[in-house]
């Protein structure tokens, strides 16, 4: 398993932060040297066919960060060659004429760096945790202590192997430094329950135990939606959604079940239970981080996951299986048929549960055959 953490570089001060943008900076134009001259290689890909090279690069950067550059720069070159393999592949499929990608510009502010360039070092108490910075050039030198000891003691507390290399970035102004942890993943449980969860909008999850959580959401999301896209405000409720998200979701009992059934995240924009503020891209998204954290809980925990095509879950009677539309009124769910009257989110999550299982009563308009099971 593996997890990635960012750790803010607040505390270095301005001398500091500007060394650390000006590395960024000049890993910018080195990135791009090596891009060229990896593009040129044409095919012969190779980490040591530039080793000699290395000195044609005017810059200040030290030979082992230039060692990263290249690195980070044959990486770019890789993934856009591989890609042109498999568009030059579909185009011929379809008869279309070759058109060959032109070569990578990189933009990023992310520097990758390995234990050649970067330390972090951990010391007896809780205020000696330190990240070093070495070996740049021009003799450079420095040393950052970092405010995120808890969070990291945590994931060490935990069996958790903090990664050497780590890649430092400058996001919306900020710099951090995101590095990675990583552990062996438990063996998939062979028994155990199986539940179905709704991901929902006015609640965060439903789960087909009749377990609810984060009943806060839909006030917590409709703060966002009023603030300016990008403010100081808008970021602050962003974070506090994301924090939201992930504390509510560590509730979730994991510890006796097998296997979790979630809906196919393909198919949730055809979800007909979205009221119209949460139809907007902003709210799309937020589904895949919350599947995302699920499964990282899922995966920790040996529990399997499972997709199912999530259509009229939210439309469907459990009691006598009748689909309609006017079943379901926002957080209520009343059977215009047989008046059973029950959440609608929980009414969802059995009907998740169901379609797994094979369950389900015959409904007009779904074939058995639609049922998707990613996985
Ligand atoms: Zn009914």
């Amino acid at each position: 398993m593996i997890r990635k953490l960012s750790l803010n570089l607040d505390n270095s001060n301005t001398k500091k932060a500007q060394i650390l943008l000006d590395v960024l900076t000049e890993s910018k134009y080195v990135i791009n040297f090596y891009i060229q001259k990896y593009w040129n290689f044409n095919g012969k890909l190779n980490i040591n066919c530039l080793k000699t090279e290395y000195l044609n690069c005017e810059t200040w950067f030290s030979k082992r960060l230039q060692q990263n550059c290249a690195k980070q720069a044959l990486g770019i070159v890789k993934s856009i060659r591989s890609n042109e393999k498999r568009i030059i592949q579909k185009n011929l499929k379809r008869k279309k004429p070759k058109t060959l990608p032109s070569m990578p510009i990189f933009n990023g502010n992310n520097l990758m760096l390995s234990e050649t360039n970067i330390e972090i070092q951990f010391g007896e108490n809780s205020f000696d945790f330190w990240i070093k910075f070495y070996c740049l050039g021009r003799k450079l030198q420095i040393l950052i202590p970092t405010k995120s000891y808890d969070y990291l003691q945590k994931y060490i507390k935990s069996g958790w192997i903090l990664k050497k290399s780590a890649s430092l970035n400058l996001r919306n102004g900020k710099l951090f430094l995101d590095v990675i942890f990583e552990k062996e993943a438990p063996q998939i449980k062979v028994s155990g329950k199986i539940i179905g969860i709704d991901i929902g909008c006015n609640k965060l999850v439903a789960t087909s135990e009749k377990e609810f959580l984060g009943t806060e959401f839909k006030q917590i999301v409709s703060k966002l939606t009023r603030k300016l896209r990008g403010s100081k405000s808008y970021n602050k409720a962003l974070k506090e959604r994301n924090d939201y998200i992930n504390f509510e979701l560590k509730k979730l009992e994991l510890g006796n079940l097998q296997t979790i059934v979630l809906e196919d995240l393909k198919y949730v924009k055809y979800k007909s239970k979205l009221p119209k503020f949460m139809n907007n891209k902003l709210q799309y998204w937020v589904y895949p981080k919350i599947v995302n954290k699920i499964s990282q809980l899922a995966e920790e925990s040996g529990v399997q996951l499972t997709f199912v095509n999530p259509a009229f879950t939210s439309q469907k009677c459990i009691q006598c299986g009748v689909v309609d539309p006017k079943n379901r009124a926002n957080e209520l769910f009343s059977c215009i048929n047989c008046q059973f009257v029950e959440d609608a989110d929980f009414v969802g999550s059995i009907n998740i549960l169901q379609r797994f299982l094979g369950q389900e009563n015959m409904v007009p308009g779904i074939k058995s055959g639609d049922f998707c099971n990613v996985l």
